[in-house]
C-alpha cells in the first residue's frame, strides 16, 4: 500500500494539492487503524485509501481527500476531536466529525408495518433519531463535502459488502438504495449514483440482477460491434460539416435497466440500449452536430429534447435523439466537454480544488437548491416512517418534465402517473381518462412518467373515475379532484337510492309511488325530520340514516294495528279447511303460507315463492317482496271450493283493507257504508279523517271490509267509485 498513486492522481488536476499534509493524514490514519482489519480479512485502513481515492475521482480539494483518509478514526480509535484540530486544523476537524455524526445517526428505513408495532416507547426513541438526523443533515448542507466523504465512503463499504452477515448486508444495501444513492442523485453525482444503485441492487434482488445481466451479456457482441459501425459513419458525418468530436458508445447502468422493465418496458424494447454519446469543444457545436445528424438519418422529432437550453434542477445539460438505422433506433446525446463532466460528476464539477466551495454560479444553484429542500422538511413529521418517506419524497427525487403532444412542458413530482398527468390538464380530462400513449404506445392510467415523456390522454365520454386511482396519484391536486367527484357521486347514488326503497315500501303498502314522491306531503315529512328539501330525506333513505318504513308510515293513514288482524273466528275457519291453494302441478310441497304482505284472498293472481327451508309462501303477484328473486317464484292456483255438506253453510270470509278517497261532504261516509251494504259484505272497521295522501281528494276512508273473494271485492270498490264526489278506490291489502 503506497500513497504514491493517490498523489499522483490528485496532482493531474490539482499541481497545487499540499503533498506534505497529504502524506501527515495518510500515515496518521494508517498508524490510527493498526492492527484493525476489515470484515474481508483486508488491514482497515485500505478502506480509508479507497475512499480518498474515490474522492480523487471526482477531483475534489486536498482538505475533503485528507478527511477522506481520516473518516473513521474518530468512532474507531482513541483519536479525539480536539487532537485532530491541533495536528491538522478546524478545517479537517470538522468534516470528519460531519461523517461521523451522520454514521452515527442512521435514517429509519424500517417499513411502515413495523413502525406501526413499534411501542410507544420506542415510537419517541425513533423519531427522536430521526429529529436528529434531519438537524445533521441540515448542518451538514453547510458543507457539501460531509456529504461527498459519506458517499464515497459509501461506495467502497458497498462494493466490500459481501464480507458481512446477510442481515447487516440487507440493512445497509436498502439504506443505500432509499437514501444515499438519491442523495447522489439530487446532487447529479451520476458516477456515485450509478454504482450504489447497481451494487444494492445486486445485494437486495441477487435475482433479478443476474437476469438483467445475463440478459444483456447475450447481445454484447451482436451490440457492440454495430456500435463500432455507427460511430465510424458517425464521425464522418460530423467531420464533413468540420466537427471533430469524442464518439463513444456507453451502456446504462442494470439498475435503470431493471427499473424500466419493471415499469413494463419488454426488454428488446428498452431504445437506449443502443446509446451514443458525441462529445465536442463549445455549445454551437452541440447544435451543428444534431442538425447533421437529423440530415443525414430519419429520427423522432418527438424524442427530440433539449436539456441545453433548458437544464435539469441539478445541473444536466445534453441534447437527446433518437435515430432510426436500418430499423434499429439509436439514442444519441450530444454535450460538450463541461456539460459530461457536470453530468458525470454534478455537484463535484462545481467544486473549487482550491477552496472546497462551489465556483460557478451553476454550482451555486445546484447547492442552494439542496439546502432549499433540505429546509423545506418541515418540523411536523409526526413518525419517523412519514419523516423518511418525505425526505425521500421532497428531498431526494426529482421533478420529471413531460409534453403535451403539442409540446407543451409539464412539471411533475416524479412517481406521477397518466392521471396526475391528466388532471393536471384538466379536471374533466382526468374524470374520464382511460389510458395514455406514452411516446407513441399504450400506456396504463397507472404509469409512472419519465422525463421527456410525451403523454397523450386518451379519454372516453362514459368513462368515470375509480376509486384504486387514489393509490396510483402523487399530486395532491389529483387526489381532490377524485376525492370530490366520489362525495358528488356518493351523494348522487345515495338519492338514486332513496328514492327506490321509497317507491317499493310505497308499493308494498299499495300506494301510487309516482304520485307519493311529488307530493307536497312527503315535502312535509322531510322538514318534519328536520331536512331541507326532497333530495335530503332521499339522500338519508339512501344512505340508511332513515327507514323508508318509517316515511311511509308518516305518509299513510293511521290504521289501528289490532284490528288489522283477522280474528280468532278467521283464522280458525281456514285452518279447519286446509290451504285455500294449492301449486299448479299439484306436487305437495309442504306447508303454504298466505302471506299477510299483500293478503291474498281467493280470486287473487296469486303466485308461490320457495322460502329457503320454510315451505312456499303464497303471495299476490306483484308483491315487492318477491319480485327479486324470480327463479324462486312458482305458479300457483286457488283449489277449487270443497262441496258444502250442509245446505245452509257460512261463506267464507277474508278481511281487505281498502282507501276511498273522497271529497268531505255531509253524508258521504253514509253513502259509501249503504254502497257496501249492497252486496251483503261486513265492514269489520273503519276510520274516516282529513286526506294525508292525495291533495285531490279532502277526505279518506279506512276501511277492513270481509269479502268472499277477489270478485266480490271488485265488485264493492266498483260500488264505491261510482259514488259522487269518491276521487280513489285502492286496495291497500
Ligand atoms: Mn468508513
Amino acid at each position: 500500500m503506497s500513497i504514491k498513486p493517490l498523489i499522483s492522481q490528485i496532482q493531474s488536476y490539482n499541481p497545487e494539492a499540499e503533498v506534505e499534509l497529504l502524506e501527515r493524514c495518510y500515515r496518521f490514519a494508517q498508524d490510527a487503524h493498526k492492527g484493525q482489519k476489515r470484515k474481508s480479512g483486508e488491514p482497515y485502513f485500505t478502506h480509508c485509501l479507497k475512499t480518498a481515492e474515490i474522492l480523487a475521482e471526482l477531483r475534489l480539494d486536498t482538505h475533503t481527500i485528507c478527511s477522506g483518509l481520516m473518516h473513521d478514526v474518530l468512532e474507531d480509535t482513541g483519536i479525539t476531536r480536539e487532537e485532530l484540530q491541533v495536528r491538522f486544523g478546524a478545517n479537517i476537524a470538522n468534516l470528519v466529525e460531519g461523517v461521523t455524526k451522520i454514521g452515527q445517526y442512521r435514517p429509519n428505513v424500517t417499513t411502515a408495518t413495523a413502525a406501526a408495532v413499534a411501542t410507544v416507547e420506542d415510537r419517541i426513541h425513533r423519531k427522536t433519531q430521526a429529529e436528529t438526523y434531519r438537524k445533521l443533515l441540515l448542518a451538514t448542507a453547510e458543507d457539501m463535502r460531509v456529504i461527498l466523504i459519506k458517499l464515497a465512503d459509501r461506495v467502497h463499504n458497498m462494493e466490500t459488502l459481501k464480507f458481512l452477515t446477510s442481515e447487516k448486508c440487507q440493512r445497509i444495501a436498502k439504506e443505500t438504495l432509499e437514501i444515499y444513492a438519491p442523495i447522489a442523485h439530487r446532487l447529479g453525482i451520476w458516477r456515485i449514483m450509478s454504482r450504489l444503485e447497481d451494487l444494492a441492487f445486486k445485494h437486495l434482488y441477487p435475482g433479478e440482477y443476474r437476469k438483467v445481466a445475463e440478459l444483456l451479456d447475450q447481445k454484447l457482441v451482436e451490440r457492440e460491434a454495430y456500435c463500432d459501425k455507427m460511430v465510424k459513419q458517425i464521425r464522418q458525418v460530423l467531420e464533413k460539416r468540420g466537427i471533430y468530436a469524442d464518439v463513444h458508445g456507453r451502456t446504462k447502468h442494470i439498475y435503470s435497466i431493471y427499473q424500466k422493465i419493471q415499469k413494463g418496458t419488454p426488454f428488446n424494447e428498452i431504445r437506449d440500449l443502443i446509446g451514443l454519446r458525441i462529445l465536442v469543444k463549445n455549445e454551437a457545436d452541440c447544435y451543428i452536430a444534431l442538425g447533421a445528424l437529423h440530415q443525414r438519418w430519419n429520427y423522432h422529432p418527438d424524442r427530440l429534447r433539449d436539456w441545453i437550453g433548458n437544464p435539469k434542477k441539478n445541473g444536466y445539460q445534453s441534447l437527446h435523439t433518437t435515430i432510426l438505422d436500418e430499423g434499429k433506433t439509436v439514442e444519441i446525446q450530444i454535450r460538450t466537454y463541461q456539460m459530461h463532466k457536470i453530468a458525470e460528476d454534478g455537484i463535484a464539477a462545481h467544486w473549487s480544488y482550491k477552496e472546497g466551495v462551489p465556483t460557478s454560479a451553476q454550482g451555486r444553484s445546484i447547492f442552494a437548491n439542496y439546502k432549499q429542500i433540505l429546509e423545506d422538511i418541515q418540523e411536523t413529521q409526526d413518525s419517523p416512517h412519514q419523516f423518511v418517506a418525505s425526505m425521500k419524497l421532497e428531498l431526494f427525487q426529482d421533478e420529471v418534465y413531460v409534453f403535451s403532444p403539442k409540446g407543451d412542458l409539464f412539471t411533475l413530482p416524479a412517481g406521477a402517473t397518466v392521471i396526475d398527468f391528466a388532471y393536471k390538464i384538466h379536471t374533466d380530462i382526468g374524470h374520464t381518462c382511460v389510458g395514455a400513449e406514452v411516446n407513441g404506445s399504450i400506456a396504463p392510467i397507472r404509469r409512472v412518467l419519465e422525463n421527456g415523456d410525451q403523454v397523450n390522454i386518451r379519454t372516453q365520454p362514459n368513462a368515470k373515475p375509480s376509486r384504486s386511482w387514489l393509490s396510483h396519484v402523487k399530486t395532491a391536486a389529483a387526489r381532490n379532484k377524485i376525492r370530490l367527484w366520489f362525495r358528488e357521486k356518493d351523494r348522487a347514488d345515495a338519492l338514486e337510492l332513496g328514492k327506490k326503497f321509497l317507491a317499493a315500501e310505497l308499493r308494498v303498502s299499495y300506494l301510487n309511488a309516482r304520485d307519493c314522491l311529488n307530493s307536497p306531503k312527503l315535502l312535509d315529512i322531510a322538514k318534519q325530520l328536520n331536512l331541507k328539501n326532497l333530495e335530503e330525506l332521499f339522500i338519508r333513505i339512501g344512505n340508511g340514516y332513515e327507514s323508508a318504513t318509517h316515511v311511509v308510515s308518516l305518509l299513510k293513514p293511521e290504521v289501528p294495528e289490532p284490528e288489522t288482524k283477522p280474528t280468532d273466528e278467521v283464522v280458525a275457519k281456514r285452518k279447519s279447511q286446509g290451504p285455500a291453494v294449492q301449486l299448479e302441478n299439484d306436487i305437495d310441497l309442504g306447508m303454504m303460507r298466505i302471506m299477510k304482505c299483500c293478503n291474498p284472498i281467493p280470486g287473487d293472481q296469486v303466485v308461490g315463492y320457495l322460502t329457503r327451508g320454510r315451505g312456499v309462501s303464497v303471495h299476490r303477484s306483484g308483491c315487492i317482496r318477491i319480485l327479486d328473486e324470480p327463479e324462486r317464484l312458482l305458479a300457483v292456483k286457488w283449489t277449487e271450493k270443497p262441496s258444502p255438506k250442509n245446505e245452509n253453510p257460512p261463506p267464507d270470509v277474508y278481511p281487505v283493507k281498502i282507501l276511498v278517497e273522497c271529497s268531505d261532504r255531509p253524508g258521504m261516509l253514509g253513502e259509501i257504508t249503504t254502497a257496501i251494504a249492497q252486496y251483503k259484505v261486513n265492514i269489520r272497521c273503519g276510520t274516516f279523517q282529513p286526506s294525508t295522501v292525495h291533495l285531490d281528494a279532502t277526505a279518506s276512508d279506512n276501511l277492513t271490509i270481509d269479502v268472499t273473494g277477489a270478485e266480490q271485492l271488485d265488485k264493492v270498490m266498483q260500488g264505491i267509485r261510482q259514488l259522487k264526489g269518491v276521487q280513489r278506490v285502492t286496495r291497500l291489502s
